[in-house]
């Protein structure tokens, strides 16, 4: 599988970049995960949107899901029907945009659902925030990638991505800023989840522009030596 990242940030971009939204590739199957602001031109960059398979959101969050009813336009125009997975939200208008669009076949999902799109097989994770969201873990040809969403501290997150090979994984704050009613994780403990999962590597995304990556980084580090930070544009194989 290959995994590019068309956003890293959160919750809003910094100058020429883009919020949450990674494409992964894999075979016979393209699948969108979430997308952020700037997404979509990034990934009409790569490829055609109306060529992709499903759109996974974690939330609907406007960090997570503001180029939707866009992307809504190009799908009208191109005369597709778009699978969409995504927690059941019905305060968020964005929510509301989709599951009334003809254009969007929106399937609600929930922590524990597995679902299987040609030869990947998905498990839906629980996460930890303000609204109703989720996280993903993909499986394919051997390899398995854990995508935390948003979220702060939980326990079924070590089990949820427990050997995975790579964690794409929420930790915004610096360790000085994070605090146990906040929306996510900092660096610190998405690398302490990483090393009690038994995760291969860690790579630390959702990156607000004002918290230096560099602190993100050497905090992480400190407890899970196998860690990046997210580039936007970067492809990984996974
Ligand atoms: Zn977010
Ligand atoms: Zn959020």
């Amino acid at each position: 599988m290959k995994l590019h990242l068309l956003g890293v940030n959160g919750p809003f971009p910094g100058s020429g970049g883009a919020t949450s939204g990674y494409l992964l590739e894999a075979p016979n199957t393209l699948l969108q995960f979430d997308m952020g602001s700037g997404v979509l031109s990034r990934l009409t960059a790569l490829t055609a949107p109306e060529s992709l398979t499903a759109l996974f959101l974690s939330h609907w969050h406007f960090d997570h899901a503001a180029d939707v009813p866009v992307l809504m336009y190009r799908l009208e125009a191109m005369s597709r029907v778009l699978p969409v997975y995504a927690p059941d939200d019905p305060d968020s208008a964005l929510f509301r945009t989709v599951s009334s669009a003809a254009c969007f076949d929106l399937k609600v999902v929930k922590p524990g659902d597995r679902l299987t799109l040609s030869d990947v097989r998905i498990t839906v994770t629980a996460a930890r925030h303000p609204v109703p969201a989720v996280g993903f873990r993909i499986f394919c040809g051997g390899k398995d990638l854990g995508y935390t969403g948003d979220t702060n501290t939980l326990p079924s997150l070590v089990e949820d991505y427990r050997g995975c090979s790579l964690l794409l994984a929420d930790g915004l704050f610096p360790a000085s800023a994070w605090a146990e009613g906040k929306p996510h994780l900092s660096a610190e403990l998405a690398a302490r989840l990483a090393e009690e999962a038994g995760v291969g590597q860690l790579v630390i995304t959702h990156l607000n522009p004002v918290f230096p990556c560099e602190t993100l980084l050497r905090e992480a580090r400190n407890i899970h030596q196998n860690t990046r930070i997210a580039h936007a544009g970067e492809v990984l194989e996974c």
